[in-house]
């Protein structure tokens, strides 16, 4: 079937209705420009509705500084965006659409109805009011450019013709939602380069499967360090929940984005796990000991339930043949040093999962960041085109990080350079 060519002349089209999208949508459009979107699913910002829970956690309350480090090497590129739009100026344009906001945890920023349709209805409501026009099931295939200047730009259906491009795709994760590196494609085929790509955010896959045995309990401050030299630098500590295949929670999915990537040199990746918080091996036997002397006749299961859950306590016990149902004192020689040990570095490899990206919150690497102006999110490549969002290779932890970028991102490229 040949694709219809459509005359609407438009300033603008945006390639994704997403939160960057639609930011830069309404900023292009509250400098008089003509905006249309183009949306491959039936409804905008399905990502968005998902974020946080449902609960949309926008953005946090940290200093530019920290906030930029958050983000690892490649985070400076963000300065001017930022600088431009950080976290109190999203709060007052939220506040300005009519979306209260707080921070109740005194970092992470929800909306106060912590429902994330409050935050897409009002972002619609003020696209219609600038009239934005917005195509869903518009799957966009391909921008086409004559002597490296934006042309048209052609979905299943339709051809457009128009003159700037903002392309907002997003990554791969969570194909269901709508994203599953188009724009990397598109983009790749008009000569960017993409950097590797790897998901991010989400639960892992151990190769252990006692994990199953100890589901029920979210396991607080935990300390999880990669056991392998060359990289025991990366650490992590928070919530930790075990899944029927492997581990989750906060800690997990944060830590996620520095062990995907060595899937490229190692196949199993050994994690060494402190579950209790602040103890190592001495101060733990201090511990014993004062329990021990305080009740003599209770079980050691009963003193390390006031640290840990009893299913994990019966589990890691019984890794090292540990009858935990009989006094400290009983317990003796190698035994002892062996379940000490283990109650604090518990080991635990990771094993890939082929479909990682269908639970990867966020993708790490993108569209190649030396390729990109900073202060215009303008491509250095071809005239007209522009990026925002979790398209280029800028990936942060979990806490309003991911938003706040795509959200100063939109914001900067909506400007168009002006
Ligand atoms: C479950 C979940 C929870 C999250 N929670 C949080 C949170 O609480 N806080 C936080 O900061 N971050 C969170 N994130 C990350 C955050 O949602 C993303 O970083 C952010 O949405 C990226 O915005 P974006 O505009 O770049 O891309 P997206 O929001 O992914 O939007 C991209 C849009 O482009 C559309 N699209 C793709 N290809 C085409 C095409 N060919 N043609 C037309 N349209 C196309 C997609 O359908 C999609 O609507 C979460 C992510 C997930 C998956």
């Amino acid at each position: 079937m040949e694709n219809s060519i459509r005359d609407n002349k438009y300033d603008l089209i945006i390639i994704g209705a997403g939160a960057s999208g639609i930011i830069a949508g309404i900023s292009a459009a509250r400098e008089s420009k003509k905006v249309l979107i183009l949306e491959k699913m039936p409804k905008i910002a399905m990502k968005l509705k998902a974020t946080g829970g449902g609960k949309c956690n926008l953005t946090n309350t940290l200093l530019n500084e920290n906030f930029i480090s958050a983000f690892g090497k490649n985070g400076r590129f963000m300065t001017t965006a930022l600088e431009k739009f950080d976290w109190q100026r999203l709060r007052e344009f939220f506040d300005d659409i009519g979306v209260e906001t707080h921070y109740p945890d005194g970092t992470r920023v929800f909306p106060i109805s912590h429902n994330s349709q409050t935050i897409i209805d009002a972002l619609e409501k003020e696209m219609n009011d600038l009239g934005v026009d917005i195509v869903c099931n518009a799957n966009v295939q391909k921008i086409i450019t004559v002597n490296n200047r934006i042309e048209k730009i052609q979905t299943t259906n339709d051809i457009y013709e128009c003159e700037n491009i903002i392309v907002a795709t997003g990554g791969y994760g969570y194909p269901t939602l709508g994203t599953s590196g188009d724009g990397h494609r598109i983009v790749k085929n008009l000569g960017h380069k993409i950097t590797e790509v790897y998901p991010a955010m989400m639960p892992l896959n151990t190769k252990e499967d006692w994990t199953k045995n100890c589901t029920a309990d979210t396991i607080p401050k935990v300390s999880m360090c990669i056991n392998i030299k060359k990289y025991k630098k990366h650490k992590a500590k928070g919530d930790l929940i075990f899944t029927k295949t492997g581990i989750a929670g906060p800690v997990v999915l944060d830590f996620a984005r520095e062990i995907t990537p060595l899937f490229d040199k190692y196949d199993e990746i050994p994690l060494m796990i402190n579950f209790i918080d602040d103890m190592n091996e001495n101060k733990l036997i201090e511990f014993l000991k004062k329990e021990s002397i305080k009740n003599p006749q209770n079980t050691i299961l009963k003193y390390l339930e006031k640290l840990l859950p009893k299913s994990l306590i019966i589990q890691l016990a019984k890794m090292v043949d540990v009858d935990c149902e009989q006094t400290y004192k009983k317990l003796d020689g190698i035994k002892k040093v062996n379940f000490i040990k283990i109650l604090c570095s518990t080991p635990l490899t990771i094993i890939k999962n082929q479909d990682s990206f269908k639970k990867a919150m966020i993708t790490r690497g993108g569209i190649s960041l030396k390729e990109i102006d900073p202060n215009t999110m303008k491509s250095k490549i071809i005239d007209g085109l522009y990026f925002c969002g979790e398209i280029v290779d800028l990936d942060g932890p979990c806490g309003g990080f991911n938003l706040q970028w795509a959200f100063s991102s939109g914001c900067l490229a909506g400007k168009l350079g002006q």
